[in-house]
Formats: C-alpha cells, sequence, structure tokens
C-alpha cells in the first residue's frame, strides 16, 4: 500500500510539473488512446500499481488542463496546494461525514469552516451552512429551506404533505436567472417557467423597480456574479425594498459571492448578508478539488426541517451531525479541503486570491480593447465578454483558440451577442499566463479577420 501510494503522489506531482508547459486543450492523439480504456472487463484480478499506471499512461494526456494556470473557460478554479494535500490525505482517511459518530474530524471541521466562512462573508453568527456537492445543489437546498418557511408560515407542512394542494408559492428571478437556478426550482416541484422574470439591465442586474407588488408566499432570487459579466444584483437596494414583504431572499453567488472576501471587492456584494440563503461554490473560485459546494441559510431551523429525515427540528446544543444540513446522508468530508485552503491562504491570500483574478482580468480587457475589439461587459470582476466581429467571426476565433491549446475559452451570447468569455478563476494563473494567452488570442483573432 505504501509504495502504491508513493506512487500514486510521484505520478500526481510528475502530472502537475507539465502543467506549465503542456497544451491546455487535450492532443487529438491523447483523445484517440481513450479507446484503449474501452476494452472487456477481464475475468482476472489486475495489480493495483498496474491499474494506476495504465490510468496515468492513457488518462493523464487526455485530461483538460483546467487545474492549470491558463484555463478560462466557464467558471472553473484550480486546486490550491494545501486543499490538493488534504484531499489526498481525506482520501485514505475515507470517512463518512454524514454523523458527527462516524468521522468526529469532518464534523468538527465543518464546524470550523462554517465558522469562518459566515465571518468571511460577513453573515450574521448563527447561519448554518450545508456542505453540498455543487452551486446546483446549493441552489436546490437553499430553495427548499425557502419552500420549508414560506408554506410553514401559511401552516403547511411540504416535507409531510408536498406541493398538491399547498398554497402557491411566487418565485422572483432576473432575467438572466442562471440555469442551474431554474433547474433546482424544477427539481423542487415550483416549476422552471412558472418563475415571473424580472428585466435586467445591459449588464445583467436586475432592475429593482421590476420587482412586482409581494402577495402572498414569494421567494425572490438574487444574482452576486452573473456568469458572463460578472455583475451583482443590487442586493442592498431590493432587500430594503421588499423588507417587511415577508419574502425570502435567496442569492446565487456560486462564485462572486467570494467578492464579500476581499475588502477591495467587497462593495459589490453589499446587501448579500441580508439575504435568508446564498448558495456558493468552493470548487470555484475557493480553489479546491471537486467537487464541494455550500449553502448559506440565516435561520438554520428552517434548513433542517427541509433536509433532516426526521420532521424535528433541530436541538440547540445537541450534536451537529452534517446530515441535517444538507440532500445526501453518507458523503465525503468536503470540508476538509475548504479547511485547508482557509488555513493555507488566511484573509490576506484569500483577498489577493480574488483581487489578482480581477486583475488579470482587466488586464485581458484591456489589451483585448486596445487591439480595436469590443468588450461588451463592464469588467468589475474576474469576467470579460469579447467580440471579435460578426458571430461567425467570433466562433472561428474561439474554435481556433481551443485547438491551438495554449489556453481555453469558452463562448457564450450576451443579450443576442455572440462573445468568447474569459473567466479568471484559478489560484494558478499568473502575470506570464495572462501574457502567453493574449499573444495566442490576439494572433488567432487576427488570422481570422482575414478569412482563409
Ligand atoms: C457555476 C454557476 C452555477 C452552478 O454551479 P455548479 O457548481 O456547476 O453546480 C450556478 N450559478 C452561477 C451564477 C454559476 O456561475
Amino acid at each position: 500500500m505504501e509504495e502504491l501510494l508513493r506512487d500514486a503522489a510521484k505520478r500526481a506531482a510528475s502530472y502537475l510539473q507539465t502543467l506549465p508547459t503542456r497544451r491546455v486543450s487535450p492532443a487529438p492523439s491523447a483523445l484517440e488512446g481513450l479507446g484503449r480504456f474501452s476494452i472487456p472487463l477481464q475475468d482476472e484480478p489486475l495489480a493495483a500499481e498496474k491499474v494506476l499506471e495504465e490510468l496515468d499512461t492513457i488518462g493523464s494526456p487526455a485530461t483538460v488542463a483546467s487545474t492549470g494556470g491558463r484555463f478560462f473557460g466557464f467558471v472553473i478554479g484550480g486546486s490550491l496546494p494545501a486543499a490538493l494535500a488534504a484531499n489526498m490525505l481525506a482520501g485514505a482517511w475515507d470517512q463518512n461525514a454524514g454523523l458527527e459518530v462516524s468521522s468526529p474530524v469532518a464534523a468538527s471541521l465543518e464546524k470550523v469552516c462554517r465558522n469562518w466562512i459566515v465571518d468571511l462573508l460577513g453573515m450574521p453568527a448563527g447561519t448554518e451552512i450545508g456542505f453540498v456537492t455543487s452551486a446546483t445543489m446549493a441552489n436546490f437546498t437553499g430553495l427548499a429551506a425557502a419552500r420549508h418557511a414560506l408554506l410553514q408560515s401559511k401552516g403547511w407542512d411540504v416535507e409531510a404533505k408536498g406541493l398538491f394542494g399547498a398554497p402557491p408559492i411566487t418565485v422572483i428571478v432576473g432575467n438572466e436567472v442562471h440555469v442551474s437556478l431554474l433547474k433546482a426550482l424544477g427539481m423542487l416541484g415550483l416549476g422552471r417557467e412558472r418563475v415571473v422574470r424580472v428585466p435586467v439591465d445591459g449588464q445583467g442586474r436586475m432592475i429593482p423597480a421590476g420587482i412586482p407588488q409581494i402577495d402572498g408566499p414569494t421567494v425572490v432570487c438574487l444574482q452576486a456574479g452573473n456568469v458572463n459579466t460578472g455583475a451583482f444584483d443590487p442586493a442592498e437596494e431590493i432587500v430594503s425594498k421588499l423588507q417587511g414583504t415577508g419574502a425570502w431572499i435567496h442569492i446565487d453567488g456560486a462564485f462572486g459571492l467570494w467578492a464579500a472576501a476581499s475588502p477591495s471587492m467587497r462593495h459589490l456584494a453589499r446587501g448579500v448578508e441580508k439575504a435568508d440563503s446564498l448558495a456558493t461554490d468552493a470548487h470555484k473560485w475557493l480553489n479546491v478539488p471537486y467537487d464541494s459546494g455550500l449553502v448559506l441559510v440565516r435561520d438554520k431551523r428552517h434548513l433542517n426541517a427541509a433536509m433532516s429525515s426526521s420532521a424535528a427540528y433541530l436541538i440547540e446544543g445537541e450534536t451537529r451531525d452534517p446530515h441535517l444540513f444538507v440532500p445526501e446522508m453518507s458523503r465525503r468530508a468536503r470540508a476538509v479541503e475548504i479547511w485547508a485552503a482557509l488555513r493555507s491562504m488566511g484573509r490576506v491570500d484569500l483577498a489577493d486570491l480574488i483581487d489578482r483574478s480581477c486583475e488579470h482580468a482587466r488586464h485581458f480587457a484591456e489589451a483585448l480593447k486596445s487591439a480595436g475589439y469590443e468588450v461588451l461587459n463592464d469588467v468589475v470582476l474576474n469576467q470579460v465578454l469579447v467580440s471579435f466581429g460578426s458571430p461567425e467571426v467570433t466562433r472561428r476565433v474561439i474554435a481556433s483558440i481551443q485547438e491551438d491549446g495554449t489556453c481555453w475559452c469558452g463562448g457564450t451570447v450576451w443579450q443576442g451577442r455572440t462573445a468568447m468569455r474569459i473567466s479568471v478563476s484559478s489560484w494558478a494563473t499568473t502575470d506570464h499566463d495572462v501574457v502567453s494567452s493574449l499573444n495566442a488570442i490576439l494572433r488567432i483573432a487576427a488570422e481570422a479577420q482575414t478569412p482563409a
């Protein structure tokens, strides 16, 4: 076992060493090589070291180097060294984090991380956190707490009775709502399409005057960090407008919420601390390994009522069994890597991670603008949207950049306009990465202006 794990660590380290020089998208030959996995399962066992060797030989070259410094697609962070190392140790521990008795260390680290994160994000003490797989599940879980609270106030026990015959809940979203939130609504029986959509401005921010009069049980879903522009809904203004209406305010802050951890970016997130529930990811901007999301709920009784297997509320002072706040029962100890990431960075380096990503994004935007290309968004955070001309040209540039392999950027359509997205979310991105990526982007974009 010991030799095997040393071999695994050595292979992992060698893999990471290839990242600064290898192409970001896997080479076509590496993708073809994946065919070598497609064999019938053999009868006889195979030695673990052989299994690992096969995985490394075939698998490693076929990975997308998204954990390196030149991946700017979607919103994907890397893995901080301490978080990755902790992940490897936690793999050896193989804890079931559902119950305190099955993993006192996981239960304990969840409490520590909860307290740190509640403080970092400026939420009131007493806010509970569920450690889930993703922002999609965090949206689901936060909205389940909302559903519980709103229907309980009408004397309806939704966990016991379901939604058939229940008082209707109005769901208000911004017109640029993330698809994962709509999916969560669908899974909760609240419907993807029966939402009230509030108009947004050119950055995707909800226009507060467009929020309808609140009438009956209502959940208002705001966004902290639009996946395309990085823009924030004006939470402070909306929260004060909704005060006294009884509306539940949920915020999807999958990556943007972390702006609250930086003194220089915090102003964007003003008001989010007043929300009833918030969803965020740790596997994006906090740079812990997949998968890791967080749901924060101000009044933990609602979260507990929606998620516990029995309808009983948590009694103060009792053991905090982690499964009481999330959909899963058995699960891995996600707080381990979150703890390691926060413990290794401290407040200063966490703020620096956020600030640096935003600076890199501004650098990209300025260089692209200087070269004559149109940046479609106000670069307030870590996201840049750029058009290289017609939709066809922009799409051609994106495809060529991905094929070139120096960096990786994805595409989007922003309010009717085809654009390339640059999302800077990795701790590993250096100034040098930005410069070499820009060189590749500008070269390819210039070539694309003159059709072959
Ligand atoms: C990425 C993202 C999500 C979904 O997060 P997953 O972790 O992929 O489930 C939700 N909302 C926003 C704003 C996002 O950027």
